[in-house]
């Protein structure tokens, strides 16, 4: 007897968007859920996808459950579009939902899947950010049960992660969070805002885009609604500042490809082992060149 294991090998081997109606559906549910109670990390059933937890399953779960025809969709990873991560992702999103437009240029994505970047272009009311959340609950780092979290967050009690912060200020002079800053939001829930730096956590607040935030293997998805206050928890006498990229004598860092010195920079060591300073978001780099034909350091005269 003969039985052949042969897969189908054409595009209708996945349903559209990889994900099964039903599944999607229930995103979808959920993410409704978490518009309607900003800030509030909604649980839902996570599925298995086709790549390992921790390579933002749960964005990918919240991006199919929402592209449709018309969509366009862009995927970073650190503010790169060529990343292995992005890349993969993309090449994912392309083989399951045929039809659908991916894109480098952030102005022309409609869905925006990203990884611990906000775009240093400004977003619009058209298009919605969904990022990769690793660890979604801020109070894990001061109190293991989750039940206890929750009646935590419940009653807006964060004077333990308040502590923590409060902690860091009195050993090292400043809030030593660089990445994942607690913020609050619409004044009630605080969320982890994935490990975007706090140079993106402004971004957050009273954003014309719609931002969902995934997290796959913890099971949660929780969102910030378009127009609504995001405000990272900080103290009357030692407020909230972002990386500021100065160097020794004070002046800001150029990047070295486009000269911008109003976006977030990555370090890096050249051939020679000098340190040199880069636009992280690699379209909006792109773009700058593209349109002004900057020469490297022009903006530093
Ligand atoms: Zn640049």
């Amino acid at each position: 007897m003969n039985v052949s294991y042969e897969l189908p090998l054409d595009d209708a081997a996945y349903s559209f968007g990889f994900l099964d109606e039903y599944a999607k559906r229930e995103v979808r549910r959920t993410i409704l859920k978490a518009i309607c109670i900003p800030g509030y990390q909604t649980p839902y059933a996570s599925r298995e996808m086709p790549m390992g937890r921790g390579f933002g399953t749960g964005g990918l779960q919240v991006t199919l459950s929402l592209i449709g025809e018309g969509d366009t969709v862009k995927v970073i990873d650190q503010g790169a579009d060529d990343s292995v991560n992005a890349v993969n992702l993309r090449h994912f999103v392309e083989l399951t939902c045929p039809g659908v437009d991916t894109t480098e240029r952030t102005t022309e994505a409609s869905l925006i899947q990203s990884r611990h970047r906000i775009p240093e272009v400004a977003l619009s009311e058209s298009q919605v950010m969904i990022l990769q959340v690793p660890y979604p609950d801020p109070l894990v780092v001061v109190e293991p049960s989750e039940a206890r979290r929750k009646v935590m967050h419940g009653e807006a009690d964060y004077s333990r992660l308040l502590t923590k912060l409060y902690e860091d200020i009195v050993q090292f002079d400043e809030i030593t969070i660089s990445h994942r800053y607690p913020t609050r939001i619409n004044g009630h829930y605080v969320i982890d805002p994935s490990p975007i730096p706090r140079y993106d956590v402004p971004r957050l607040d009273n954003s014309p885009a719609l931002i969902l935030l995934g997290a796959g293997r913890e099971k949660k998805i929780y969102a910030v609604p378009p127009y609504t206050r995001a405000e990272p928890l900080a103290f009357d006498d030692v407020p909230f500042r972002v990386e500021d990229f100065r160097d020794a004598q004070g002046a800001r860092r150029p990047c070295a490809r486009c000269g911008a010195t109003d976006s977030f920079l990555d370090e890096l060591i050249d051939d020679d082992g000098n340190k040199q300073w880069q636009c992280s978001d690699s379209d909006y780099c792109h773009s700058r060149l593209a349109e002004h034909d900057t020469i490297p350091g022009e903006a530093m005269s």
